[in-house]
């Protein structure tokens, strides 16, 4: 892919800005997330734009909270944005709260009031809200817009005070009610809300609004480039125009599109309903597109930042395919994972010419694509293997087990299947083997070679285990998108729960968080609903994309 290679839209503006010497060529980015929920995929792609250009000019980071709404932010949203940051790979360099500048930001509503700009409106919100005007009328002067610059001060000081109830009053910016950008027609600065804040306490009633905090905040914090998504984009001249009257370090702010992805949903506010209402099991259920989901399930945070770069940064709104990300999952596994052994639906096979008795360790490998060295694994008469590994009569393109039929145990040795006993269902409950001792992998000097590799667990040794095989949350594509509720297309098998599972016992007792491949199975990583002696597995993603074929296969 040559693109790679091309600057994108902001790393063009960021090398021209230093070319120029702006603000002495230095490069500051922020991360401003509300800490109102968990962040998610989408607030992943953002860190790794903000903290990998600040990385790529030698600039700086900050982490800001913008905890301007005291009603929907708590301390436990807080502490997990930070870990979530953290277990992406990013260090931020100044960590803020838009509360730290409360004050400031009071200091900057005065100024404004003082010069004219500003007023004190003891209209309703509805009164407001129909005085607006629309794109083809323009909106009506508020009747309280000519107050003196004295009175409004004056006002200003008792809405701090606490003198009025919520709404009875608010702070709005002097524009112009005709303003063809809606944002423009006196937009609000302040509101009376009597609550309770997770860091000042009681301490304040009026909160400054979004329009008039974010600016303000990056420009305390001297940003140099703010860089927020789309919808925000007609927010900037009042971004800008506020700046420029306080006449404060004038940072500025960029626009990129929304980050998507199929069969979820993103909105922190249909999250908490899935988290609220039990779809799922909380923030970190592993079907979450969240950042803390993904790492239950077991994503490594090098295959979401691959995944951040491959996407790259849109100017148009855009849904990305979910099967990318797994791609990127599965290409960063694949090169960490071990491969290990077990089995899911299991048969038991025995080997009649295999002494009683004995036991005797195989060599595995444990990443043929890396250096990751060889474990000892035990072997014995009897196998557990997988039921669909066996079938009494093959079809023709079947090269596993089946009467007079050879396979290769892997890592192990050939075997042949020499009968099989059935119960009265005419279920297979057993299957019968005989070995070739000259096979064994790594000293094979049988002479043979098979077409089919199956894997297997020695059945004395085997621990057992429980797996939860997850699918995509939703059955179609953008749920958000389609009629009714987005709830409505929730895919009733996006968990299936296997309970006793055989597993070697080589990862019985692996901490939480260790990823494997089962071999031929997918990935899976161990969950922290595992207890001593029975782990508990998420299967991360497949070994092969199903959907693709499915998909190919219907259309
Ligand atoms: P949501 O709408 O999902 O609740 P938000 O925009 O309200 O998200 P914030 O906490 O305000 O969430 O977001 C912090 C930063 O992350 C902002 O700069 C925002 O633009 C960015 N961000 C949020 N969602 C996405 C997304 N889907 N793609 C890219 N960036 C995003
Ligand atoms: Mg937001």
């Amino acid at each position: 892919m040559s693109e790679e290679k091309s600057l994108n839209f902001l790393e063009e503006i960021i090398e021209k800005d230093i070319a120029a010497g702006l603000h002495g060529g230095r490069v500051h980015t922020r991360f401003p997330p509300e800490p109102n929920g968990y962040l998610h995929i989408g607030h992943a792609s953002s860190i790794c734009l903000n903290f990998g250009l600040a990385k790529k000019y030698g600039g700086k980071t900050n982490l800001r909270f913008d905890d301007t709404n005291p009603t929907t932010e708590e301390t436990e949203y807080v502490e997990s944005i930070k870990k979530d940051i953290a277990w992406l790979g990013f260090q931020w360099d100044n960590e803020f709260f838009a509360s730290d500048y409360f004050e400031q930001l009071y200091g900057f509503a005065v100024q404004l009031i003082s010069k004219g700009l500003a007023y004190v409106d003891d209209s309703t919100a509805e009164e407001i809200a129909a005085t607006k005007g629309n794109t083809q009328e323009p909106g009506k002067d508020s009747p309280y817009r000519t107050r003196s610059i004295e009175e409004n001060l004056q006002l200003f000081a008792d809405m701090r005070a606490g003198k009025y109830a919520d709404g009875e009053k608010v702070l709005r910016a002097k524009r112009d009610m005709a303003h063809p950008n809606l944002l423009l027609r006196d937009p609000l600065m302040y509101r009376i809300k009597h609550a309770h804040h997770h860091r000042t306490g009681n301490q304040w009633c009026i909160y400054p609004m979004y329009d008039f905090a974010h600016g303000q905040c990056d420009s305390i914090e001297e940003i140099t480039h703010s860089i927020c998504t789309l919808e925000f984009i007609h927010h900037r001249p009042l971004y800008n125009w506020f700046i420029a009257q306080l006449g404060i370090f004038p940072s500025h702010q960029y626009e990129f599109a929304r980050r998507n992805l199929t069969y979820t949903v993103m909105s922190k506010r249909k999250l908490l309903q899935l988290v609220n209402e039990g779809h799922v099991s909380g923030w970190d259920d592993p079907r979450m597109p969240t950042i803390s989901g993904m790492r239950r399930r077991g994503y490594p945070p090098a295959a979401l930042r691959q995944f951040s770069d491959t996407i790259g940064i849109a100017k148009r709104e855009n849904i990305t395919d979910l099967s990318l990300l797994e791609f990127c999952v599965r290409d960063c596994l694949n090169k960490t994972a071990n491969r290990v052994m077990a089995v899911l639906d299991p048969l038991k096979l025995v080997i009649t010419n295999y002494p009683e008795g004995k036991e005797e360790m195989m060599t595995c490998e444990n990443n043929p694509e890396t250096d990751a060295g060889t474990r000892e694994l035990p072997f014995s008469r009897e196998l557990w293997i997988e039921r669909d590994d066996f079938l009494e009569v093959p079809s023709k393109k079947f090269f596993r087990l089946s009467p007079g039929n050879m396979v290769r145990l892997k890592s192990a040795f050939i075997v042949k299947c020499e009968g099989f006993t059935a119960d009265a269902e005419g279920r297979v409950t057993e299957i019968q083997c005989s070995y070739l001792p000259e096979s064994r992998s790594g000293a094979d000097t049988s002479g043979i070679s098979v077409k089919g590799t199956i894997h297997w667990v020695s059945v004395p040794h085997a621990k057992t285990a429980d797996v939860r095989l997850y699918d995509r949350l939703f059955r179609v594509e953008d749920p958000s998108n389609e009629a009714g509720n987005f709830k409505d297309y929730i895919n009733p098998e996006s968990m299936v729960e296997v309970k006793n599972i055989y597993i070697e016992p080589s990862i019985a007792d692996a901490p939480e968080g260790s990823s494997f491949q089962f071999i031929r199975k997918g990935y899976f990583c161990t969950d922290r609903d595992s207890t001593p002696g029975h782990a508990v597995f998420n299967r991360t993603v497949t070994l092969k994309d199903a959907w693709a074929k499915e998909q190919k296969r219907t259309t």
